[in-house]
């Protein structure tokens, strides 16, 4: 994909601050973090969402976003931190080219958690049905 950021940085074409490169995933720094040290995951193969990666690939990613998480633990003496991936428009990805966000986190540091919806009654079993039908 020639007009892909996330390619271009792959290929070194434009700047990053990469933290880690093996040879299926690359971690650079977000240029807009959520927190300070907020790092991608990127696969090096151009795929656009979780659903089109391989497993091996995929394995290989969540591997190096523990890594990050252990790291942002010591290095950043962060008190926890979050794993993200927006999948397509409606979710808020805005490159498609796949990645795992992974953000430290500090006790008060502001940010809130998702609001919580409410079912209705037995609601919760129609969507676990519906859900469990497609796996
Ligand atoms: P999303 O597709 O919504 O999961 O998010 C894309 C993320 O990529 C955003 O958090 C951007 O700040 C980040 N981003 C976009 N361009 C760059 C870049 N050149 N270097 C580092 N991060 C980037
Ligand atoms: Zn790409």
């Amino acid at each position: 994909m020639d007009e892909c950021i996330f390619c271009k940085i792959v290929r070194g074409e434009i700047p990053s601050s990469i933290v880690l490169d093996t040879d299926k995933v690359i971690a650079f720094l977000d240029i807009r973090p959520v927190n300070k040290g907020h790092v991608l995951v990127v696969p090096k193969e151009h795929f656009e969402t979780l659903l089109d990666g391989s497993e091996n690939i995929l394995r290989d990613m969540i591997v190096a976003a523990k890594k990050i998480g252990k790291s942002f633990r010591k290095a950043l003496k962060a008190d926890g931190f979050n794993l993200g991936m927006n999948n397509f428009a409606a979710a808020g990805q805005v490159v498609f080219h796949a990645h795992l966000h992974v953000i430290p986190r500090f006790e008060n540091d502001g940010l809130q958690h998702w609001p919580g919806k409410t079912y209705d009654e037995g609601e919760i079993e129609q969507y676990k049905e519906k859900i469990a039908t497609f796996l």
